[in-house]
């Protein structure tokens, strides 16, 4: 069983938490390839809607530790541990070589155990579905992610897939806890009990137990694989889902497809310490630096953040403008069929901003 400190420490999404009227202090970590567009493209929105937030920008390019390994600036993980809140643009990984995951240290560093992604069909946008509306809860720590691997003889590679009790019931509580806060009525299990019979059957076990806790949400268990076919089928029968790492990852950039894709998904990596938000998608080198990119994805990933932070007169206006101008789709980004550079989109956004203001 899950200690019931785990319980009680379950961060609320959408309640005033430690946040009043007055200017609050965010570390903002622009990130690689778009995302200094993007990141620059939301402060310009935060400034229209006069969020009362003051940015802390940190870089985050690997420094050498004492060790001698890659990992992030202590002065980018003090900026997150003093202001307990950020905002993150994407982050590039080396394949197979070079520093490790940024983005994994991060998640680790802060002990952001929980992935939250919303993912829902936009009106206006027209996608092969219009009633996707599905939040993906990903455990953030462990799992196929926990980066323990080695080669055990030449041409013989072992990854280890670590799935702990306190982990799992820590995120399965976090599922159900968010569901009862955001009014949603179902939370399913996405597992490969049948076959990962140990680790994922411990995973299914603790979402069990925490279904136990929440009478008032309805509980159901999929195979992975289910799930997917489900997905493309028929979307609109899920509601929240909790997974383990890997199977997050990869369900909700299915899910981000069917919505429109990853310029629209935003997420956040909620921890007993803090929370960081980003874009699901990554740093999208082939558009880079030309003024291409959808910033919807980090710009949704900041209203989540403003929800959390207790900020919601601000979020449902910045929020609103969004839709809207992707409803109206006269300045859409390339990646949504229109023509228009982010600035353009940008600014059309800040027009609404300010006139959903007044
Ligand atoms: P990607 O998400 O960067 O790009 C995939 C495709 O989607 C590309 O065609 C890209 O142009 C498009 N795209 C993505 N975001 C877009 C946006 N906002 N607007 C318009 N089009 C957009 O995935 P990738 O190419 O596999 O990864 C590139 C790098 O990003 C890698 O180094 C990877 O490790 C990293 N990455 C980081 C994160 C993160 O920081 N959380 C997440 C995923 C990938």
């Amino acid at each position: 069983m899950a200690a019931q400190w785990i319980r009680n420490a379950v961060p609320k999404i959408g309640s005033v938490r430690f946040y009043s009227s007055k200017v609050h202090k965010c570390t903002l970590i622009p990130g690689d390839g778009i995302g200094p567009e993007i990141s620059a493209a939301v402060q310009k929105i935060f400034d229209a809607a006069k969020v009362p937030i003051e940015w802390e920008s940190v870089d985050v390019t690997p420094v050498k530790g004492p060790d001698g390994k890659f990992g992030i600036p202590q002065a980018a993980i003090d900026s997150v541990n003093r202001n307990k809140i950020g905002l993150k643009g994407p982050l590039m990984t080396p394949i197979g070589k070079g520093h490790r995951s940024l983005n994994l240290a991060l998640r680790k560093e802060f002990n952001l155990y929980a992935n939250v992604r919303p993912c829902r069909s936009l009106e206006g946008y027209k996608t092969l579905y219009d009633n996707v509306d599905v939040v993906t809860i990903r455990e953030n720590t462990e799992g196929e992610y926990s980066g323990i691997e080695h080669e055990i003889v030449e041409g013989v590679v072992q990854s280890i897939k670590l799935i702990t009790e306190e982990a799992s019931s820590r995120v399965a509580e976090f599922a159900f806890q968010y569901a009862q806060d955001n009014n949603r009525k179902k939370v399913t299990a996405v597992h490969k009990a049948n076959i990962m019979r140990m680790s994922d059957g411990l995973f299914l076990r603790c979402c069990r137990e925490a279904a136990q806790k929440y009478p008032s949400i309805k509980f159901e268990e999929r195979y992975l694989d289910t799930v997917c076919l489900n997905m493309v089928q028929d979307p609109g029968q899920y509601d929240v889902l909790v997974m383990p790492n890997l199977y997050g990852d990869i369900l909700s950039d299915m899910c981000a497809g069917l919505v429109g894709g990853l310029g629209l998904t935003p997420s956040g990596n909620i921890g007993l310490n803090g929370a960081l938000f980003e874009s699901v998608h990554g740093t999208a080198p082939d558009i880079a630096g030309q003024d291409k990119a959808n910033p919807t994805a980090l710009l949704l990933s900041a209203v989540m953040m403003l929800k959390y932070m207790g900020l919601n007169q601000h979020a449902k206006i910045i929020e609103t403008a969004a839709y809207e101008a992707i409803k109206e789709g006269k300045c859409l980004t390339g990646d949504l069929g229109g023509t228009s550079k982010c600035s353009e989109y940008t600014d059309e956004i800040c027009k609404k901003v300010v006139s959903l203001a007044k």
